[in-house]
């Protein structure tokens, strides 16, 4: 029989320290937070497949970019951020940051991290594989890594992420994934009918 003690972390010391009063916020149920982490873990079961769909889902967005240009981006922007918030929300618990770096992330997002780390874990990542902060949610991190192992872009996760720019909050990373992979196709088209001449 083991007696190895259950190890004791600051964020249990801090959050037993911390004075009890008759205020729970909503969001800190465990039963609520259960039943998100389901679809989350969901998703990351099945990065490989949601790697394969969001590469023709890009493809289709990058089809419509003409209609984008014609609308105006910044039109198109309100009705897009609201179909990604909600896509997004369900499928990965998004928190819209703006930047997404689903595909490198075997589709964990890594703003539901609570010390928000975008390039790996803490030093503080449970036996169990849970999180410091929240014992009972699954470490964003270990789910990446088991998610990208899946994906055929599995060594993006060793890329290093910028850190994250706040301005950028809100607003739609389909959007901007698009318009910068249109101007990239254009300079590319450009260059190549500059080799022609
Ligand atoms: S990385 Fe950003 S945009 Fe992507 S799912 Fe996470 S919060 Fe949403």
């Amino acid at each position: 029989m083991s007696d190895a003690k259950p190890v004791v972390t600051q964020a249990t010391l801090v959050k037993k320290a911390a004075p009890k009063t008759d205020f729970k916020p909503a969001g800190v149920s465990p039963s609520r937070r259960q039943r998100s982490y389901s679809v989350r873990l969901w998703s990351v079961r099945h990065s490989r497949f949601l790697e394969w769909f969001y590469a023709r889902f890009a493809n289709v967005f990058l089809m419509l970019h003409p209609v984008w240009k014609w609308l105006g981006y910044h039109r198109a922007e309100g009705p897009v951020t609201f179909l990604e918030r909600n896509v997004k929300g369900l499928m990965f618990d998004c928190r819209m940051c703006g930047q997404c770096v689903l595909s490198s992330t075997g589709m964990s997002c890594p703003m539901n991290c609570p010390k928000q780390l975008r390039n790996g874990p803490c030093g503080g990542v449970r036996a169990n594989g849970n999180c410091e902060v929240e014992p009972d949610m699954p470490c964003v991190w270990v789910q990446a890594w088991l998610g990208s192992q899946q994906m055929r872009g599995s060594d993006a996760i060793l890329k290093v992420q910028k850190p994250v720019d706040q301005s950028l909050r809100e607003t739609s990373s389909w959007l901007r994934v698009t318009a910068k992979a249109a101007a990239e196709r254009e300079a590319a088209q450009n260059a190549a009918s500059g080799d022609v001449k």
